[in-house]
């Protein structure tokens, strides 16, 4: 249709819109360093002050925007206003223009390092309040330096509800931010994979998002209509009529298909031969529990903890954690609560500045920070204990790759739950202890872990990451993430029959379990607990009650009778579009 541009990119939570895009940049701000000639030094140290001006009539216009909003508008207002003074105090405006004069450089560079010079003295401090302030000094300078390079500012508050966020990278941090603040209807991300943790967050909040479209999103510009069918992945710049009302009919089946499948919210997951399967709940956040249970969740089987931690500079106290898990425990009554602890690192970085590693998804994250960081880990191991008296709790340590790990982690459990009952902390009977599931070497070991721990959980975001070489945020080798590869296959048999043999529980909660395409395979596996998204619980449960776990048997038997991920993925599509004709899960 002439005058729209289709963008294909990768759907990664289901679902349609159409709206206003609201284009934001998340790339952090670069400022390299300019030498400037003699006669441009002062014009510098002009742009350094327009930019200081332009930073101040912004703050001043948000302040009274924000005022007049109940309570929090005028903590807000206070906090604008602690950041109109910073950005007007001489120890960072005169240091500014001094190096500016003194080093011949460009005022990006000059105040990105007087802004490392103050954060880092606060950060000296000891007071837990003043630490906390060096973030105030950060978002200040970034301010300045987005005036300084001419870009938008105030994204947080100036996004309408029903906006359709376009970014070529949004972190897990900022997409949970925005999330919670605003009424968000869309993303369209230049970045990612279909199970980049932002792709995850918005598919539990049933957020419509595309992924890895590339640099074609560049040509989406800050208030353009455009349509996003998340379904198939297509992003339309200016929609036609026709188009729109296409995309209007999709939306309406979706909600006629969600209406139909609420319907089997009371039903039992259970096959036609009788082999119940539990479906439970994959969540970042307390508050989703409501929606949870409103789509038939028998359980939380994996709350992402870390989640608590994003968007803060400082860890969240005891107490905090305490709180949190408290909420969900007792939100659950008897039904089980799988809390794993802090999977940090990777694309999930605490902070407002992260220490970055060279390959992040190979580094210090999830049980290897907190064997590193045990103070920080012993606070979570505390709040869960002292969590654990209010209902029906199992803990997991996420990407264990080693059983001295799982050893290691579990001594460090003891010993607090040791300390508290010498404190006099009710601490509740013991609780089941598991690890996920996710790299190949635990796969490879998976008899010698299962011997040691409880429950295994599978998380086969990671597990497929790491078997297949891929990174998971990067879009150029996603056509990688094949959880019908041969490899992959073989590595859940193993760990089924390793589980099964020892007689521990075995679960998935990686993104393949709530694949509605994917059941039946898991189902010929023998996994009995799946955990997902609340909105993929009623799907996957229609799936369940209409197969028999006899006719999944028969059917992985022929499917990994073929040796590519395509001839398997073929067979299998082939396969239940004769098995269950128009309502073939394969769609
Ligand atoms: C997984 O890796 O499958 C998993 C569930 O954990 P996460 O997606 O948080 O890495
Ligand atoms: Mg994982």
């Amino acid at each position: 249709m002439s005058g729209t541009t289709s963008i294909q990119g990768i759907g990664a939570s289901p679902g349609i819109a159409l709206g206003t895009a609201c284009v934001i940049d998340a790339r952090r701000v670069r400022t390299p360093k300019v030498k400037l000639a003699a006669h441009h030094i002062e014009p510098e140290v002009m742009r350094f002050n327009t930019a200081i001006a332009l930073s101040d009539s912004q703050l001043e216009d948000l302040k009274t925007r924000v005022v007049g909003v109940g309570r929090e508008g005028a903590e807000h207002a206070l906090i604008l206003e602690a950041h109109r003074l910073i950005l007007h105090d001489p120890m960072f405006v005169n240091e500014v223009i001094r190096l500016i004069r003194e080093r011949s450089c460009n005022a990006e560079w000059a105040v990105r390092q007087v802004s490392r010079l103050i954060s880092a003295r606060f950060r000296s401090l000891s007071d837990a309040y003043f630490r906390e302030r060096r973030s105030d000094v950060e978002f200040v300078s970034d301010r300045v330096l987005r005036n300084l390079l001419g870009e938008v500012v105030d994204r947080d508050l100036e996004l309408p509800a029903g906006a359709i966020v376009v970014a070529h990278d949004i972190s897990p941090a900022d997409a949970a931010l925005l999330m919670q603040t605003t009424e968000v209807a869309a993303f369209v991300c230049g970045l990612g994979g279909e199970t980049s943790h932002t792709a995850i967050i918005a598919r539990s909040r049933a957020i419509p998002a595309i992924v890895g479209a590339g640099r074609a999103i560049e040509a989406i510009r800050n208030g353009d209509f455009i349509g996003v069918d998340a379904t198939r992945g297509l992003v339309l710049l200016h929609p036609s009529e026709a188009q729109q009302e296409e995309l209007r009919a999709g939306m309406r089946a979706l909600v006629l298909k969600e209406e139909q499948a609420l319907k089997s919210v009371d039903l039992a997951a259970v096959t036609r031969d009788g082999v119940r399967i539990a479906l439970f709940g994959n969540i970042e956040f307390p508050e989703e529990i409501a929606d949870l249970l409103a789509h038939g969740g028998e359980g939380v089987g994996l709350y992402r903890s870390e989640f608590l931690f994003l968007n803060r500079s400082e860890p969240p106290s005891e107490e905090d954690q305490f709180g949190a898990y408290r909420q969900i425990l007792i939100a659950m009554g008897e039904r089980q609560v799988t809390i794993r602890t802090l999977d940090l690192g990777g694309d999930k970085i605490p902070g407002k500045k992260p220490k970055r590693e060279p390959n992040p998804a190979l580094g210090l994250r999830a049980i290897r920070y907190c064997l590193k960081n045990r103070e920080v880990f012993r606070v979570q191991l505390r709040a869960l204990l002292r969590a654990s008296v209010h209902g029906n709790l199992r803990v997991m340590f996420p990407l264990v790759s080693s059983i001295s790990e799982l050893r290691e982690a579990r001594a460090e459990l003891e010993a607090c739950r040791t300390q508290l009952s010498h404190q006099g902390v009710p601490v509740g009977k013991r609780f089941p202890i598991g690890i996920m599931m996710e790299t190949p070497s635990a796969a490879w070991t998976a008899d010698r872990l299962a011997q040691e721990a409880d429950f295994f959980s599978i998380g086969t975001n990671d597990l497929i990451q790491y078997s297949m070489a891929i990174d998971r945020q990067n879009r150029d080798v996603a056509y990688l993430y094949r959880p019908l590869h041969l490899s992959i296959l073989r590595s859940l048999e193993s760990i089924v029959r390793s589980a099964k043999a020892a007689g521990i529980p075995v679960a998935m909660c990686g993104e393949m379990a709530g694949d509605q395409r994917l059941t039946i395979v898991l189902l010929a596996l023998g996994i009995e607990e799946l955990s997902m998204s609340a909105g993929q619980i009623p799907v996957v449960k229609q799936v369940i009650r209409r197969v028999s776990k006899a006719d999944a048997v028969e059917v992985l038997a022929k499917a990994m009778a073929f040796s590519s991920a395509e001839e398997i993925e073929r067979f299998l599509r082939v396969e239940l579009t004769q098995r269950f004709g128009e309502n073939s899960p394969m769609g």
